[in-house]
């Protein structure tokens, strides 16, 4: 080892110093002596290390002493007491983006959120009969009538559903599945994954493109637990295809005897085609088909909670419920709350449709996001930051959420420049100010989405250019 990092290692405080030094910044204000002093220990070892391992060239600090470390556990035990979990805007015009927390909630689930969370809450308890409730009990029957099923279960997530689901009724029996339906949502969510999980055996049937009812009914066998269909709703085979519709498997299995699955995955409970958009099955349509069960997500199209709700036949729900796996991926009481706000929003599905902020952003008029496009231009150029030019362009939105693959939604943009910062470092910046701001990065400019942002978040947007500007150098004029 060579001289330097000798000294250096000689240099390192004793962590009593270290300590001491804290006591007297009034450190136990913020962490017990425990976290302290594990703290103090860990950034030594931590610099030890370093200093161990850096090449000689490398320029470390020359010494290090008691107030440096004492500095260095000051900071990550204050970073400790910042949320890092936290509100961001999201201007890339992916309307359910997963890495951003999917669905907004609506004000009145927050609200619900915040009621049922204050005090205790009849969770699982009867209030007329004054004995022991069912947790899902609160729900059901608004998702009944909202979809017409018979009766409905909600776990974690969809993909906890469609696990629960494929376990119920197919352990250690087949699982008919086409192989144009083998899909990949992300976030490690495969079908053939799950299946395997789900001690269910999958059997392929039919080609990539091209799968017929006749696939189906040839598989169909002693060992047939259940029959698959997903929808793939984050890609679309196109040209020479062919897919059996749920209708014909419906009937299928109820000839046949065997039950039947349709994994929705987005759960649309609005006719999109209302508003000028591809038509996404609704939950309610493949209700109607007979078909025996219906899985989706809570926070994808249906813009609330993260949540799996499960719907379809009595008979194959009450199978569900009483499976061991069902109480291991059973929802809180906050989801539960925020999902009952939510879904009371669509006995009136034209107001869903504007109340509901996922909703809201996929059936807006471009005009309304228009507007607000000028109104945000307006502002940041009236906010004469530094070297900023600002340009209104026409673009496109996307629905996100392993939604609406194919749907290229027309949107409004605010182009950003500036003059002294790469595109790509103005939007590493914002990321970095107090409410972060995601942006879309096009060849040397920002693009912020108006899509996707409300006027609310207006003072975001400025506030974060204005933190990222400032610490700029001032623009010569
Ligand atoms: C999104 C999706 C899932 C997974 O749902 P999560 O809510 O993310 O768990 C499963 N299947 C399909 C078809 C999906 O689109």
């Amino acid at each position: 080892m060579d001289e330097k990092r000798k000294l250096l290692l000689k240099s390192l405080p004793k962590i009593d110093e270290v300590i001491l030094l804290l006591e007297k910044r009034d450190i136990y204000a913020l962490a017990s002596r425990e976290i302290v002093k594990e703290t103090s220990q860990k950034v030594v070892q931590k610099l030890r290390d370093e200093i161990v391992n850096s090449s000689p060239k490398e320029n470390i600090e020359s010494t290090i002493d008691a107030t440096y470390v004492a500095q260095a556990v000051e900071k990550l035990i204050k970073d400790l007491h910042s949320c890092r979990l936290q509100r961001v805007v999201n201007a890339t015009g992916v309307i359910l983006h997963t890495n951003l927390g999917r669905a907004p909630l609506a004000a009145s689930a927050l609200q619900r959120i915040f009621e049922v969370g204050c005090g205790y809450s009849n969770l699982e308890f009867d209030l007329a009969r004054g004995e022991r409730g069912n947790r899902y009990d609160h729900v059901r029957e608004l998702i009944c009538t909202i979809t017409c099923a018979e009766d409905a279960c909600i776990v974690n997530n969809n993909a906890a559903a469609v696990m629960l689901v494929l376990n119920t009724l197919a352990e250690g029996k087949e699982a008919i599945v086409s192989r144009g339906e083998l899909i990949e949502i992300g976030g490690e969510f495969r079908i053939p994954e799950v299946m395997q999980k789900s001690a269910a055996i999958m059997r392929e049937v039919g080609t990539t493109n091209r799968t017929r009812l006749s696939d189906y009914e040839k598989a169909i066998g002693a060992d047939t637990g259940l029959i698959l269909k997903v929808h793939t709703s984050n890609y679309r085979i196109v040209g020479f295809t062919e897919e059996a519709d749920i209708l014909s498997l419906a009937a299928l299995g109820k000839r046949k005897g065997i039950p039947v699955m349709d994994d929705l995955g987005s759960g649309c409970l609005l006719d999109l085609e209302k508003y000028g958009l591809q038509h996404e099955p609704t939950v309610r349509e493949a209700v109607a088909t007979g078909i025996d069960v219906v899985t989706f997500s809570g926070d994808k199209l249906l813009g609330g909670p993260q949540a799996g709700i499960i719907v379809g036949k009595e008979e194959i729900l009450g199978l569900i419920k009483k499976n061991p796996l069902n109480r291991a991926l059973r929802i809180d009481k906050f989801t539960l709350a925020a999902l009952e706000a939510t879904l009371i929003h669509y006995l009136n599905p034209s107001q869903a449709a504007s109340s509901l902020r996922p909703l809201k952003s996929l059936t807006e008029p471009l005009a309304d996001v228009k507007k607000r496009a000028s109104l945000l231009a307006g502002k940041l150029r009236r906010a004469k930051l530094a070297a900023l030019t600002v340009s209104l362009q026409e673009s496109f939105s996307a629905a996100g959420g392993g939604s609406l693959p194919l749907e290229k939604i027309p949107t409004v943009v605010v182009g950003v420049k500036n003059k002294k910062m790469s595109a790509g470092r103005l939007e590493a910046a914002l990321r970095k100010v107090e409410v972060p701001i995601i942006v879309r990065v096009d060849k040397d400019e920002i693009l912020l989405d108006l899509r996707t942002v409300t006027e609310d978040e207006f003072t975001f947007i400025l506030e974060g250019l204005q933190q990222c500007l400032s610490k700029e150098d001032p623009v010569p004029s």
